[in-house]
């Protein structure tokens, strides 16, 4: 029996069955279904813990789960649903009982240095061709893998920003590896600290002050969980929206005038607000830009829906996840919204690849809009 789940049995004791954490989960909102929510997750993780045999729903509510957190914040009993749910996963792992295609996607990590296994070098074409990586700089841009390999004009876009305000920054090319969040998501912790020790040593030896990530995941692993798995860096990390308030703050962006005015909605990522509260340094920026007018989810902020695809869920359920993407899209429209803007990549990449030419207004990161609009 795994450790990690044994750990929790505690909390799945203290359950008290008031199912708020079944309301607020995006696959309970839109399936209506309450074996897709949050209480069910934890029911089927006791069961395991208890060594009791799950049925194949029971699995599937398991791996149903996009670790977004919004079941932890909202639980009375301070349960941590979503942490639970990873070492439910780890534990099925053992028994042997996880899909062909988790184990592929873990296999690509730890050997091939992506989800995906991508050809390394393709990390480099995505920059923009004049942008020469120095070898030190004080910055140092990992735009990590969904980024690098699926949402390529997200990481060219940002690059060209940061040239243009005369950042000092570099990246590490095809030597920049996963941050390893898939592992943690289904508990293969062993796994995620060797990743975390490789990349904490990698970054140090650039010598970078700051590093800056595109993704909100990797965001956290860097910041939040590397240091539990391996120990404190010597570098600062900052996620791109992050470093652009700043910029704005020190009077460094300078946008061109307005021509007519643009209604934009946010997207709150979930690690960047449920595990980190980042939510008003993209707004800023965005009401700082002439002309765009800043419209609000009624989700927003620390109630944000996720769009349905991380930690598994996307490669698995694509139908589910899809539909995430599409409630999403949906109430920005009925917002009357031209354009939803992200700070997350893997939003950008889920959202337009479900969607694709049914997509009726366009995603956009806060450095494409950033550097859309700069003067
Ligand atoms: S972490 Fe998110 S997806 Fe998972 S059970 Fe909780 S609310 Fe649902
Ligand atoms: S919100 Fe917490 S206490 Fe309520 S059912 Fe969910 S896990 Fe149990």
């Amino acid at each position: 029996m795994s450790n990690l789940l044994k750990s929790y049995s505690s909390y799945m004791e203290a359950c008290t069955d008031c199912g708020v954490c079944t309301e607020v989960c995006p696959f309970y909102k839109i399936t209506g279904n309450e074996f897709y929510g949050g209480r069910a997750k934890l029911k089927a993780a006791y069961s395991l813990y208890k060594g009791e045999e799950l049925s194949e729903e029971e699995i599937k509510t398991l791996l149903l789960c996009t670790r977004c957190d919004q079941c932890n914040q909202m639980c009375p009993a301070q349960i941590p649903i979503s942490e639970i749910v990873a070492a439910a996963r780890g534990r099925l792992k053992e028994l042997g009982k996880v899909p062909g295609k988790y184990l592929v996607i873990a296999k690509n990590i730890m050997e091939a240095s992506s989800p995906m296994a991508a050809p390394p070098q393709d990390r480099l074409t995505c920059l923009p061709e004049e942008f020469k990586p120095p070898r030190k700089a004080k910055y140092l841009y990992v735009p990590g893998c969904i980024a690098s390999f699926r949402a390529r004009n997200a990481v060219k876009a940002a690059a060209e920003l940061f040239m243009k305000l005369g950042l000092d920054f570099t990246v590490l090319g095809e030597k920049e590896s996963c941050c390893g969040l898939f592992l943690a998501d289904i508990g293969m912790i062993e796994e995620a600290a060797k990743l975390a020790e490789a990349n904490t040593k990698l970054f140090e030896e650039t010598g970078a002050e700051y590093v800056i990530t595109e993704c909100p995941s990797c965001y956290d692993m860097f910041k939040r969980v590397y240091p539990k798995l391996y120990r404190e860096p010597n570098y600062k990390v900052l996620h791109v929206v992050e470093l652009l308030h700043q910029l704005l703050k020190e009077g460094m962006l300078h946008f061109k005038d307005g021509g007519g005015e643009e209604i934009i909605v946010y997207k709150d990522p979930c690690p960047l607000v449920r595990r980190h509260g980042i939510t008003e340094q993209p707004r800023e920026i965005l009401r700082a830009i002439p002309g765009v007018k800043l419209v609000e989810y009624k989700e927003n902020r620390g109630d944000a829906v996720c769009c349905g695809a991380p930690a598994g869920v996307k490669p698995l359920f694509p139908d589910l996840a899809a539909k995430l993407a599409e409630y999403l899209v949906n109430e920005a429209v009925e917002l009357k919204a031209s354009c939803i803007a992200v700070a997350c990549t893997f939003c950008l990449y889920h959202i337009v690849g479900s969607l694709k030419e049914r997509l009726p207004i366009p995603v956009k990161t806060i450095s494409q809009i950033v550097l859309e609009h700069l003067g």
